[in-house]
């Protein structure tokens, strides 16, 4: 049994992480999806409304579930496992602090890393980025799963 993680924050899941998920699916036997509980971070959306949002939009694929992870991923995946931790990769920025990381982690514990280029399509997407555009108006609408674009408007809405 091949088992993988897609680690991160979703806040909230983008169509890039979608896409890195579903790709993910494809490749493994299980897919893990595992939202950080890092509480210090300012997030716009709760850890359950990003779980919920989660599991809706991944509910197509009978062999990924969505969990959580606290602390560092390589303890997630021991007690979980999982043998490989699935990145996406949008452009060269991102490479320098994920090559850091996956090398930690397998010094760490001996988990693998696989990197997975990002659909082209989505290479400038990313969370913080759609916050920003959906908070001053801009349409995001084909960025992000209609069910987390709705609760954005919302989010925005209720901030405003
Ligand atoms: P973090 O809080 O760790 O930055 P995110 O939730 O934003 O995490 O993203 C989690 C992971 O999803 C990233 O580490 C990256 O591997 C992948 N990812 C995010 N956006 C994209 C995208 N547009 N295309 C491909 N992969 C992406």
């Amino acid at each position: 049994m091949r088992r993988a993680v897609c680690p991160g924050s979703f806040d909230p899941v983008t169509l890039g992480h979608l896409d890195i998920i579903g790709r993910s699916a494809a490749l493994y036997d299980e897919v893990l999806v595992a939202v950080g509980l890092n509480a210090s971070k300012q997030r716009m959306f709760s850890f359950s409304e990003r779980t919920d949002m989660l599991r809706e939009v991944t509910s197509a694929w009978s062999n990924v579930s969505v969990t959580s992870f606290d602390g560092l991923i390589v303890d997630f995946c021991k007690q979980n496992d999982v043998q490989v931790i699935v990145k996406g990769l949008r452009a060269i920025s991102d490479f320098d602090y994920e090559l850091q990381m996956a090398q930690m982690n397998h010094g760490l514990q001996g988990v693998e890393t696989m990197f997975m280029t990002t659909n082209p399509l989505y290479s400038f997407l990313s969370s913080s980025l759609v916050k920003e555009v959906a908070t001053y108006g801009g349409d995001v609408s084909n960025l992000v799963p209609d069910v987390v674009h709705q609760r954005l408007l919302a989010r925005v809405r209720e901030q405003s």
